[in-house]
């Protein structure tokens, strides 16, 4: 048979063929939306806890998965009616797709969810933002850069599985090609006219997929890797100097604070006391318990036993007898977190938001000050901070220093009562650490109530009220910094100075103001 040209052309750009290409488009669009909303239902059911729903989803993901989507299709035009329920083919067949689709969409999801790095939760609850807060300001953006490409290549799979419809005979591209291709005797001119509309489409969709990847791509860089090493043993009595504490109530009082994180008791009855404008330095070898102790003074580890008071009230949820976590006011528990900072050693800012916003968002989602008072606050500290001219950078825009400041920015813009550094210069480059020590000894000097866990001896020497040494999850000394360093007491810290000494004799200078 000749391959008739004009008669391509027209059945190409007919209303009818146009016509059956928009009803395939708004189906697949339709089918797609529903997959990806029943994918959103089920990916936390699969990600949860609970038995009873994660087993009901991965029923659902078994079933669905386990049969061809025609089955699926026929299956349900056979059985609804049969069932009572008398829907439009068009409806069945909607319903079939999408129900086909939740299961790949739930899995997609799950990925993307999983690929958002616990540290941009921590940032989010040490900011104060809710559950909801965090999931759709911090981690549905950032799991978006990773189910998007997917999700483009599902939706073109979808537009081409509609064709799938014509088999209960419903209306859509293929259908209608199928009907022409019989009533005109020109299936080849029909069908290759078919097959230019479904490549038509496949291609937008593939361009608008280029199109939003391209606005989602500033990604983090994770450039540094920290490297955790066991701690040796010798637990002796510990060592307290006589300090001239102020009389008055501490800011923060922690009391027998222990946690166990797998076997290693990493903090061990540790009771510390932190008055207003007091900077506090802990040091001791790695894995002594620093970061532990740090995170728990702000709930980020739930302590397994003691009690915290912020401001003279128990702070966090308090432990019954059996030692499950007592019923506690939640709303009132993230009111008090929020006076409490947190700076960690990743820097841990939103990935997916410029160094202005990473600030302006906390402004205006948790404390409620209006948007463009919020970005107005945001560029004053970053001018104070020395970074004007960097608002609208993302991280992975700026060097490992710029993005501490900007994280000790943000931090500041909640107002905190109380600060607290997880070895901020640990996971910078040697040439930005000076940049970052600058910036909390001017913190320091200002007045603002800071715990820094730190390696750098010279900085904590000129900042430190008092030096807190820990060892294995116990503090074993503590005192002012001469003490500590002209005249340490335990067998422990004199160790542990000496082999710092050993390794860095020369510590890093904090640049003049
Ligand atoms: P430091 O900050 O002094 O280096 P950490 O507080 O990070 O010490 O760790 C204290 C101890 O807890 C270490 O022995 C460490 O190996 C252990 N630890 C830390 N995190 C975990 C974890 N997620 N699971 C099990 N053990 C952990």
């Amino acid at each position: 048979m000749a391959w008739d040209s004009a008669l391509f052309s027209g059945i190409l750009f007919s209303p009818t063929m146009a016509w059956a290409a928009w009803t395939t488009l708004w189906i697949a669009t339709l089918c797609q939306t529903l997959g990806t909303l029943i994918g959103f239902l089920v990916a936390p059911m699969l990600m949860g806890k609970p038995r009873l729903p994660r087993f009901l989803a991965f029923l659902y993901l078994w079933i669905f998965r386990g049969t061809p989507l025609l089955v699926q299709i026929l299956f349900f035009y056979a059985v609804l009616p049969l069932l009572g329920m008398r829907l439009s083919v068009l409806t069945t067949g909607i319903l079939a797709l999408s129900l086909n689709e939740g299961p790949r969409m739930a899995e997609i999801i799950r990925a993307g969810l999983i690929s958002v790095s616990p540290d941009q939760r921590e940032a989010a609850a040490s900011l104060g933002l809710r559950k909801l807060q965090t999931f759709f300001l911090v981690v549905l953006p950032q799991a978006l850069r990773a189910i998007i490409p997917p999700l483009g290549n599902n939706y073109s799979y979808m537009i081409k599985a509609t064709s799938l419809l014509s088999a209960i005979s419903v209306s859509e591209l293929l259908r209608n090609s199928q009907q022409l291709a019989q009533s005109t005797g020109h299936p080849l001119e029909i069908y290759a006219a078919a097959a230019c509309w479904y490549m038509g489409m496949i291609s937008l969709t593939m361009i608008g997929q280029a199109f939003i990847e391209k606005r989602l791509h500033r990604s983090e860089q994770q450039r540094h890797e920290v490297v955790r090493a066991e701690q040796p043993a010798s637990p002796q009595a510990p060592v307290l100097h006589p300090l001239d504490l102020p009389s008055s109530a501490p800011l923060l009082e922690a009391k027998n604070l222990t946690k166990r994180l797998g076997n290693t008791l990493a903090v061990d009855e540790v009771s510390l006391s932190i008055h207003q404008g007091e900077v506090i330095v802990v040091i001791g070898p790695s894995g002594s318990g620093k970061s532990t102790l740090l995170r728990c003074l702000n709930y980020l580890e739930p302590p397994d036993s003691g009690e915290i008071r912020l401001q003279s009230e128990p702070f966090g949820p308090s432990r019954r007898p059996d030692g499950k976590t007592a019923a506690f006011d939640r709303r009132a528990f993230e009111r008090q977190r929020r006076r409490i900072g947190m700076v960690f050693q990743r820097f841990n800012l939103f990935s997916h938001l410029s160094a202005q916003e990473n600030i302006a968002r906390g402004l205006v989602r948790v404390l409620g000050r209006p948007r463009a008072e919020a970005r107005k606050r945001a560029n004053d500290l970053l001018r104070d901070f020395g970074l004007a001219g960097l608002e609208h950078k993302y991280p992975s825009e700026l060097s490992g220093g710029q993005k501490q400041r900007v994280a000790i920015a943000r931090s500041i813009s909640m107002e905190p009562a109380l600060m607290l550094f997880d070895e901020p210069t640990s996971a910078l480059d040697p040439e930005t650490v000076g940049e970052v020590l600058g910036t909390m000894q001017t913190l320091a000097r200002q007045g603002t109530t800071m715990v820094i866990v730190t390696h750098e001896m010279g900085f904590a020497r000129s900042v430190a009220d008092r030096i807190i040494v820990m060892d294995r999850g116990r503090i074993i000394e503590h005192g002012t910094a001469a003490q500590i360093f002209a005249n340490p007491v335990h067998s422990r810290t004199r160790s542990f100075l000496a082999q710092l000494e050993a390794v860095a004799p020369k510590r890093h200078v904090i640049p003049a103001e």
